[in-house]
């Protein structure tokens, strides 16, 4: 009989792939954030499911299986057309180059899977019928609002430091307090962060600006002096005092490098990009997004900043003008870009061939870039109706200036 207690649709097609290992032999159970997100109320953003089938017995199993991380166990199952993380019970050494395990020992039995885990409140097992197997009390957790290290916090700090800053990640996205002694182990042994890949800290700090108790999260990196030990914190110690103490949820790490940025200019973007080993795309976004900042704090919002700003950091810049200058833009820029002339320069009624075939007497060059600019500027501001004859026209009464 299927008790549907902690049941959430999610989980429907998720207990098929359940059954269907089980049916061969292996116990299996839902594990992790899924089984405490449900248990909260909150979104499942994916399933992780963990079971006694080693690798190699799933591919036997299922049609499709991907081997992402074989080596730890690991594999992405599809079933009915979405991937399942399904990772075999194990043990694990530890962790030297604080990347993934150094061995990794596969094991018949939950229990001790869940005694490898981070937080109690992410030992937690649920198996298809909705029974949830706690062994380390991480409902009481749940209730209580806790972080807590399943077992004794300074060992599972010690094995994988990059747990502390799980830790704190978790109060941001989940608004819980740290239990006083993994908060006093955390405190101790925070400089072992410096040993973890910037990646992982990338990956982890990423989340924790996401969360929507980011303020309350920055509060516990200050006072437990985790900052000290992070890339370019620990260079520049009195910068995340300079954070505005209004913090709400960030849309991505590209927003808040450039808050960084903004914050002291000395420090460049890319230099953040290159110290937290963020990708070029980030990079990007916060270089637009720090013009935008720029602009905006000169000029306020026009169409010209509207039309720069790619749709995708809309939101970033709305976040970012609220925390610094406390204004709200976000149905002006609606509003306005929804009533651009042009979304964009292919949209202009003329090209940089046509410009140059103008003006077949001047060199190619810089000119025509700025001059097609100008265009663009006049034609976005609404000073110039975007079709040929009324370009030609402006043209005539505007030539290029070339220098
Ligand atoms: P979310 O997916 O919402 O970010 P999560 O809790 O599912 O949160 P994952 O990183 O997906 O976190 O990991 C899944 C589970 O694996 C965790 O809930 C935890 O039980 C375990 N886990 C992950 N990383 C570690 C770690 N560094 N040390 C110990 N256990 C870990
Ligand atoms: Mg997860």
């Amino acid at each position: 009989m299927r008790m549907k207690k902690n049941w959430n649709e999610t989980f429907e097609q998720a207990v098929k792939v359940l059954s269907i290992i089980e049916q061969n032999g292996y116990e299996t159970y839902f594990v992790g954030g899924c089984v405490r997100d449900s248990l909260l109320n909150r979104p499942i953003k994916d399933i992780d499911i963990a079971t006694a089938a080693l690798p190699e017995e799933l591919m036997d199993i299922f049609d499709s299986v991907i081997p992402v991380g074989i080596e730890h166990g690991t594999v992405l199952v599809r079933f009915n057309q979405v991937s399942y993380e399904v990772t075999t019970f194990r043990h694990e050494g530890i962790y030297t180059d604080q990347r993934r395990p150094d061995d990794v020992t596969f094991i018949r039995h939950i229990e001790d899977d869940l005694q490898r885990r981070d937080f109690t409140i992410n030992a937690l097992a649920m198996d298809r019928h909705g029974e949830i197997k706690d062994l380390f009390s991480g409902r009481e957790d749940l209730d209580k609002q806790l972080i807590r290290s399943v077992g004794t916090a300074a060992e599972r700090f010690m094995e994988d430091p990059l747990r502390m800053l799980r830790g704190v990640r978790f109060t941001s996205q989940l608004g819980f307090r740290i239990e006083k002694e993994t908060y006093n182990e955390l405190y101790r042994l925070r400089a072992e962060i410096e040993t973890i890949a910037i990646e992982r800290i990338t990956d982890e700090l990423t989340k924790l600006f996401q969360g929507e108790f980011v303020q309350e999260a920055i509060e516990y990196m200050k006072q437990l002096k985790l900052y000290a030990h992070i890339p370019l914190w620990k260079e520049h110690p009195g910068l995340i005092h300079k954070l505005p103490e209004n913090l709400s949820a960030f849309y991505s790490i590209a927003e808040v490098i450039t808050l960084f940025h903004y914050l002291d200019e000395t420090i460049t973007i890319p230099t953040w990009v290159r110290e937290w080993k963020c990708s070029n795309k980030t990079k990007k976004a916060s270089l637009q997004l720090f013009d935008a900042i720029e602009y905006f704090s000169k000029k306020e919002i026009d169409k010209w900043l509207v039309y720069t700003l790619p749709v995708e950091n809309q939101l970033s810049f709305n976040h970012l003008t609220c925390l610094l200058f406390n204004k709200e833009v976000k149905s002006d820029i609606e509003k306005i870009y929804n009533n651009l002339a042009i979304t964009n320069r292919a949209q202009l009624k003329i090209n940089g061939h046509e410009l140059q075939a103008l003006f077949p007497e001047l060199p190619k060059g810089r000119w025509l870039r700025n001059y097609l600019e100008k265009i663009e500027y006049e034609v976005v501001m609404d000073q110039l109706i975007n079709t040929k004859s009324d370009i030609k026209e402006w043209i005539l009464c505007h030539p290029p200036e070339i220098d």
